[in-house]
């Protein structure tokens, strides 16, 4: 991307300072443009009329200030859903969810555009992986939806990035995403509302947990069972689930944050009342919380997600063991929210 012009997105607040200075401007003048782009979400340095026009100009000759083209948006029946598959300026794709959960307006955002864990199930794994996203490329979609919620009085309560990618993997960018969306002077969006979602990578878990921030961990458990996992997760032959369990368990005991493991519930695979047993056991005594998902059905996996009752006969043991449980509807299931599907339809022509 040698040719594109510097995204602002990705500068932090003293990079835009120093900018500033360079350019013979006050330092209140880059806090200007720092409070238009992350209170007032503008996409061009036109929008900022409190600035002089000269400066106006600079800004725009030196930075881009769209990062994200929305190619395609797709609503749930019910309105509550609405994803859009964003081309950034390389041409790669990424996607984006908005969740209207009663007062909460939750974001399902991407950190990389495609992934390389190929995770058989996940349709963003069968994408395999494309590249990192910048940190300013990571924010951008969240700026996105603040502008449009914003048009109707509404914000961005949560984040969660369980969009494409894997955000460990690109840990670098995503934690300066975070911490931007996070501070105050920026987007100001508090850490307990903002999730992570890990498939695992054991050092980087470690590595988060010594940051001690506020942020959900979440982890993308499946199975308990190594063999059935690593079947569907490669990443658990490397880090097998006994030690993905024992640095789950340093990070609890490191923040004295509760920890949430995902599991899809996949149609005679992983979902039994043994396996149920089995996931109990592997996690009694942590401070934790499971969530339960009925497989997304995609393209290139032919299982099907556990019907009604078998999920609740799975919740129901987790209960017998006091693990908090809860059961995640299949939100959005017809417009393809499961991550990474409108991407691949678009590229295979659908
Ligand atoms: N790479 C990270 C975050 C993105 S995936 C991770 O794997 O945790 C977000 C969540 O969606 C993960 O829990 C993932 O396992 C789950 N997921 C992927 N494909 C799915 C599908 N087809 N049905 C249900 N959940 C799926
Ligand atoms: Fe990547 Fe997560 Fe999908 Fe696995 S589930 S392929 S880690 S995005």
């Amino acid at each position: 991307m040698t040719d594109l012009k510097p995204l602002i997105y990705d500068l932090r607040q003293e990079d835009l300072t120093d900018w500033a200075a360079r350019n013979g401007q006050p330092a209140y003048r880059a806090q200007q443009v720092w409070k238009a782009i992350y209170q007032r979400f503008i996409q061009s340095a036109d929008e900022i009329t409190t600035l002089p026009k000269d400066l106006r100009e600079t800004l725009t000759e030196s930075f881009d200030f769209v990062a994200l083209d929305p190619v395609r948006s797709l609503e749930s029946a019910d309105g509550q859903t609405v994803k859009t598959l964003f081309k950034l300026r390389d041409g790669q794709f990424i996607e984006a969810v908005l969740m209207y959960y009663d007062e909460r307006r939750t974001l399902c955002i991407s950190s990389q555009s495609g992934c390389g864990m190929g995770c058989t199930f996940c349709a963003t794994g069968q994408m395999g992986f494309r590249r990192n996203l910048s940190s300013g490329e990571i924010i951008a979609q969240v700026l996105y939806y603040a502008r449009l919620l914003a048009e109707s009085d509404e914000q961005v309560t949560n984040i969660v990035m369980m969009g494409m990618g894997e955000p460990f993997h690109n840990f670098d960018n995503v934690m300066a995403a975070l911490n931007r969306l996070n501070d105050p002077e920026a987007f100001g969006l508090g850490a307990r509302r903002i999730t992570l979602s890990t498939v695992g990578l054991i050092p980087k878990i470690r590595q988060f947990a010594d940051l001690n921030t506020q942020y959900n961990l979440a982890i993308s458990l499946h199975s308990v069972d190594n063999d059935l996992r690593a079947s569907m997760m490669p990443v658990s032959k490397k880090y097998t689930v006994d030690k993905l369990l024992e640095a789950c368990r340093y990070y609890v005991e490191k923040t004295n944050r509760r920890i949430t493991f995902e599991y899809a519930l996949i149609d005679g695979v992983n979902d039994s009342t043994a396996a149920a047993e089995a996931l109990a056991k592997a996690i009694r005594g942590m401070i934790c919380h499971v969530n339960l998902i009925p497989l997304n059905p995609t393209r290139g996996f032919a299982k099907n997600g556990t019907r009604a009752d078998q999920v609740s006969a799975f919740a129901q043991v987790l209960e017998r063991h006091h693990i908090p449980v809860t059961v995640r509807m299949r939100r959005g299931i017809e417009i393809g929210a499961g991550c990474g599907q409108l991407a691949t339809e678009v590229e295979n022509g659908g």
